[in-house]
């Protein structure tokens, strides 16, 4: 039945007890047992920030004359971020509502600047590393931007020999990130960045990830590549504040390292009966409450509690690279820059997406990757103490795998294999579709939560699908 707005508004027990009920069986993420999506900053923080939240929540960072709160606010974030990436005085930017606005700024900024400078460019294009997050697909897809892919290496790291074979007369910006997501490598900033410069080429570092957390690992001695605006070439820079920012969902920064990029980000429609509109970012509406509690989030935590909490999440990290690397059948994938572990299977009797299913199983939230298949996993200080539960339970279904090999074709791990076998993209992309459009096709409230269901067996059953269509048309030739 469909849901309707009731006659008679409900208590505030009511509904509050109601959205406890539906949050019942999220995953868990206080607890250590997800490796992602929540960075988990620990009951008096988030305390703080919701409270910081509810200050500003219903006042709106469009209109910067009217709540000089929330222009107060993005002020001082986009300063303190500007000063903790080494940002020279010249550097601005914005508050967005997370990496993807955040991307979509820089990529869209880029456009427009070329527009200005270049005009005979027609199919504009940007030049990316192959693990740059799929946001910027979606900008390029989006804005009518085509993307070029340099492959990464070995280790995970976009080469700027690549960048240089890639980058042609029509590209108007080149990006690599800080880390990649997949792997958690830090791609050749130095390197790619002055070759943007020799070409007169803008340089976006995706921070996305790393914008607060490499600072605090640089300082406590990790060694990784320079990527922040010490690097001469980088022109902007990309980083969530609701990632290691510890924030509450809803906010990010994109920085400039001066203003005659930020410009081109600005939109302003003059004709409106409604008024001259003018808008910084990609939303309209802006939002107070995250932006307030991404404020009281830097704020709150100081250097002292960054540095501290990244402090448990690398060593977290780094007892789990060891621990997995002390386990016969897995390998670890990239180079240790970051908080990231991703790793995947080196013998051949092990196929990873079983062992996914028989850790989920487990309880354990899961984030399985492809080409090759991995997991992954984000490292936070609420991880740490359940790094030799987490690394037991591996090993346990590593050897469940080796043993009993037929695990692979069963449940979930058939589906990914399938989904990873089928060679047409765009016949699994067609899949995937099918799926969403039964997540979001009208009538009860679907199932939409952690993998295992009818959910699984409907992609199973598309993907099953593309692969026959695939073949009867591979069959055809
Ligand atoms: C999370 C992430 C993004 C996208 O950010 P959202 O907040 O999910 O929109 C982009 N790039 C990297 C490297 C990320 O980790």
């Amino acid at each position: 039945m469909r849901a309707t707005i009731p006659t008679q508004g409900r208590t505030k027990e009511d509904v509050l007890g109601e959205l406890d009920q539906f949050a019942a069986d999220d995953v868990d993420y206080a607890h250590g047992k997800t490796w992602s999506l929540v960075y988990w900053p620990g009951d008096a923080h988030y305390d703080l920030v919701s409270a910081a939240n509810l200050r500003l929540l219903s006042a709106n960072g469009l209109n910067p004359m009217a709540f000089k709160s929330t222009k107060r606010v993005e002020t001082d974030v986009v300063q303190m971020t500007a000063e903790l990436l080494h940002g020279p005085a010249s550097t601005v930017g914005t508050m967005t509502s997370g990496g993807t606005e955040s991307l979509l700024c820089a990529v869209i900024a880029a456009r427009e600047r070329a527009r200005a400078k270049w005009p005979w460019i027609r199919r504009p294009n940007i030049v990316i590393g192959e693990t740059v997050h799929p946001a910027v697909d979606k900008a390029a897809h989006w804005f009518g931007v085509a993307i070029k892919r340099v492959p990464v290496d070995a280790d995970g790291r976009a080469p700027a020999a690549g960048f240089r074979r890639k980058i042609d007369r029509n590209t108007v910006l080149v990006i690599a990130s800080a880390p990649s997501y997949p792997w958690g490598v830090v791609d050749p900033i130095p390197e790619i960045a002055a070759l943007a410069k020799s070409k007169g080429l803008p340089c976006h570092v995706d921070a996305c990830f790393g914008g607060f957390i490499l600072p605090w690992l640089e300082r406590l001695g990790v060694a990784m590549p320079l990527w922040d605006f010490r690097v001469d070439g980088v022109t902007s820079i990309s980083a969530d504040l609701h990632k290691y920012g510890y924030a509450p969902k809803g906010a990010s920064v994109i920085l400039y390292r001066d203003m005659s990029y930020l410009r081109h980000q600005f939109f302003v429609a003059t004709h409106w009966k409604g008024g001259v509109y003018a808008s910084p970012t990609v939303a309209g509406t802006r939002p107070g409450g995250p932006m307030a509690a991404a404020w009281a989030s830097l704020v709150g935590m100081g250097e002292d509690g960054f540095l501290s909490r990244a402090k448990e999440a690398w060593d977290g990290a780094e007892a789990l690279r060891k621990g997995l690397r002390a386990i016969p059948g897995l390998r670890i994938l990239g180079l240790p820059h970051s908080t990231i572990v991703a790793y995947a299977s080196s013998d051949p009797d092990v196929d990873l997406y079983a062992v996914a299913d028989l850790l989920e199983a487990g309880g354990w939230s899961v984030d399985r990757q492809q080409a090759p298949p991995s997991l992954h996993c984000t490292v936070n200080a609420a991880n740490g103490p359940v790094i030799d539960k987490y690394l037991a339970d591996v090993r346990a279904a590593v050897d469940a795998v080796r043993a009993d090999p037929s695990l692979a074709t069963k449940g979930n791990a058939a589906v990914y294999g399938l989904l990873s076998a089928v060679p047409l993209t765009s016949v699994s992309e067609r899949a995937i579709r099918d799926v969403m459009a039964g997540m979001y096709a009208p009538g009860d409230a679907k199932e939409s939560g952690p993998p295992g269901g009818p959910m699984v067996e409907r992609a199973a059953r598309a993907v099953k699908r593309a692969r026959d269509a695939w073949r009867s048309v591979a069959g055809s030739r």
